[in-house]
């Protein structure tokens, strides 16, 4: 591991000691598992099936469609509720995750980029490619729900409304195409916060929007278009990723989301 995510992680760990506990729904954000990279963002498939078991075994997974109703005072949730959600849409996911995911019973949301499914093109330019098919098989398993992460991974904060407009309309009106479902949820690529017009064209279209920032999401303050999400990582030892589960390590989704509006600041994509 880098000694800076090292570094982030020990920081995080010594800060919560001295954070007050927040209780509130926690988001948990997984990019890949078993992909042929091994970054930060790729979880050994062991590692993941740990975390599912545990999870499951605590009974604390929710959809986020039910996430979304207890936050809105509409049901019950168990203690320290957690969801899973999963970025961009890569084969691992369904070869690795899913099978997983149903044996548990535990329920996720895919935010899929469309424009690589559509283009028959890996997303990590690794030679791995996901098809709309495998994704319709996996769909079949119940529990995976897909939402709207733009059509070509956009980075929305930066791009004039219209051309948002048509980012989100083109990965709603594939994802119902391909897939026969309807992407009730958005994820903001790079989690980058939107201008107000880009906001505002989410709201319209979307019933929640999820950045990061590694917070809980909290009954009665919680802006269900601003859900915040815990970046799940390779290098979080089993140890801190129950901290996380649980709300904790805030310090180290703040730092991130500093050091990634900086990362992103002049991109595109
Ligand atoms: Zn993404």
């Amino acid at each position: 591991m880098p000694a800076r995510h090292l570094l982030v992680k020990q920081a995080a760990v010594a800060a919560d000691a001295v954070l007050p506990r927040r209780e509130g729904l926690v988001v948990l954000l997984y990019h890949r598992v078993g992909g042929p990279g091994g970054g930060e963002v790729d979880l050994a498939p062991s590692v993941f099936a740990d975390q599912v078991a545990w999870l499951a075994d605590s009974g604390r997974v929710l959809s986020l469609e039910d996430a979304l109703a207890w936050l809105r005072g509409e049901r019950t949730a168990p203690a320290r509720p957690v969801v899973l959600t999963f970025d961009d849409g890569t084969p691992d996911l369904v070869e690795h995750a899913v099978g997983v995911l149903a044996r548990h019973d535990v329920p996720a949301t895919l935010y899929l980029a469309t424009e690589h499914v559509e283009q028959g093109r890996s997303f990590w330019d690794d030679g791995t490619v996901l098809s709309w098919a495998a994704l319709a098989d996996a769909l079949t398993t119940g529990v995976l729900s897909i939402g709207s992460h733009t059509h070509s991974h956009a980075l929305l904060d930066r791009l004039a409304p219209d051309a948002a407009a048509d980012e989100l309309d083109r990965s709603v009106g594939l994802i119902e195409e391909r897939l026969g479902v309807t992407a009730l949820d958005f994820a903001y690529p790079k989690a980058l916060p939107p201008s107000p017009a880009v906001d505002a064209l989410v709201r319209a279209r979307f019933r929640s929007a999820a950045l990061a920032g590694g917070r809980v999401n909290r009954v009665g303050t919680t802006d269900v278009h601003r859900l915040a999400r815990t970046p799940v990582q390779r290098s979080d030892r089993p140890d801190w990723f129950r901290r996380k589960a649980d709300g904790g390590l805030r310090l180290e989704g703040l730092l991130r989301e500093v050091a990634s509006r900086r990362r992103y600041a002049g991109a595109q994509r």
